[in-house]
C-alpha cells in the first residue's frame, strides 16, 4: 500500500513552551511531502526529527495567526542557503506572502528559487490540486480571522483484475480499462464481464483531515465526511468553554462532537493551551463522545492504514 503518514510536529496552542511546540505538520502521502503550518522553529524540528525539507513541495498555511507562521520565513531562508533548485508551492492567506517576503526584505535575505503563493479562498470549499494519484481541498473554518482547514484524500483507486480471468476471458486493454473502473463490459456477442466477478474490489481511498484553528462548525463536519484521520483543534477542556468561544476555539467535547457527526473513523487532537501538563482531561472528554480519539504527540508519526 502506498504512502500516507502524519507527523505531528508541533501541537501547542499560541507560543512554543518547553513542552509543547506551536503548529506545523508533515503529512507524507505517495511520497510527497506536505507541511501544514508552520510554527516557530519548524525547521528545526524537522532537522531534528531527520524530516527532509528540501524534499517538500507543497506548504498549507491555515491562517495569519502567529503561532502558525512565525516559522515560515525562515524554513524557506534555510532551503535557499542550503542550495534548494525544486519550486515549492505556498497556499495561504493573502497576507502571507507581505509578511514573508516583509522578512525577508528587512533580514536582506534572497530566496533564489521560484517560490508561489497561492492564496486560499476563506469562505468556500475549493480543490487547490490534484496529482494522478490524490487531491487536496481546502475549506473555511469557524476562527477570528479567516481560516482555512485542509482535506487530503486519494482519489479513487482501480480494482484488480483476477489474473486467471484475464486469462479465461482473453481480455483486450480497452476492456481491461472499463472493468478497472468498476464498470461492466458487454461485447458484441452478449458476454457480460462482471467487475463483480473478474475483479478484486479496491481498497477505500483514505483522506486525511485538518482542522485547525476552528470553533465548532457544520462546516468542519461537513468538510471532514466519512475522512480516513482527522484531527481537530481541543485547545480547551468544557469547564473553559466560555474562554472557547471568545476566542473561536474549542474544547475536547467540541472536537469530539465533530468527529462523531462526520462519521470520521478516527479522530487526533492537538493545539492545547499552555495550562494543561496533564491531557487525559481532554482525551476523557473527546473519547466520552467519540471513542477513537487519540492525543497528538509530538514527533510520532500516524500511518493511516493502521491507527492505534
Ligand atoms: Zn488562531
Amino acid at each position: 500500500m502506498r504512502k500516507f503518514e502524519l507527523t505531528v510536529l508541533g501541537c501547542g496552542a499560541a507560543a512554543p513552551t518547553p513542552y509543547f511546540l506551536t503548529t506545523s505538520q508533515l503529512v507524507n502521502i505517495h511520497d510527497h511531502l506536505i507541511l501544514i503550518d508552520a510554527g516557530e522553529g519548524v525547521q528545526l524540528t524537522l532537522r531534528k526529527q531527520r524530516l527532509k525539507f528540501q524534499r517538500i513541495r507543497t506548504i498549507l498555511i491555515s491562517h495569519m495567526h502567529a503561532d502558525h507562521v512565525m516559522g515560515l520565513p525562515g524554513l524557506i531562508a534555510s532551503m535557499n542557503l542550503l542550495g534548494r533548485k525544486l519550486e515549492l508551492d505556498v497556499y495561504g492567506p493573502k497576507e502571507l506572502e507581505g509578511f514573508v517576503k516583509g522578512v525577508w526584505h528587512k533580514t536582506e535575505t534572497h530566496v533564489d528559487f521560484q517560490v508561489n503563493f497561492l492564496v486560499l479562498d476563506s469562505k468556500n470549499p475549493t480543490e487547490l490540486f490534484r496529482t494522478n494519484s490524490y487531491k487536496v481541498q481546502s475549506f473555511p473554518t469557524k476562527h477570528r480571522i479567516p481560516t482555512c482547514g485542509f482535506r487530503l484524500e486519494e482519489l479513487e483507486l482501480a480494482w484488480n483484475i483476477k489474473p486467471y480471468s484475464k486469462q479465461k476471458n482473453k481480455m483486450s486493454l480497452q476492456e481491461i480499462i472499463v472493468l478497472k473502473k468498476g464498470k461492466k463490459v458487454i461485447r458484441d456477442n452478449g458476454d457480460i464481464l462482471d467487475p463483480s466477478k473478474c475483479c478484486n474490489p479496491p481498497k477505500k481511498a483514505r483522506s486525511y483531515v485538518f482542522a485547525a484553528d476552528t470553533a465548532y462548525t457544520p462546516k468542519v463536519v461537513e468538510a471532514a465526511k466519512g475522512a480516513t484521520l482527522l484531527y481537530h483543534e481541543a485547545t480547551f477542556m468544557e469547564e473553559e468553554q466560555e474562554i472557547a468561544k471568545k476566542t473561536m476555539h474549542s474544547t475536547a467535547s467540541d472536537a469530539g462532537r465533530v468527529a462523531l457527526e462526520s462519521g470520521v473513523e478516527n479522530l487526533i487532537i492537538g493545539h492545547f493551551s499552555n495550562r494543561y501538563r496533564d491531557l487525559s482531561g481532554l482525551h476523557l472528554e473527546a473519547v466520552e463522545i467519540f471513542k477513537k480519539t487519540v492525543l497528538a504527540v509530538e514527533g510520532k508519526t500516524i500511518f493511516l492504514d493502521r491507527i492505534t
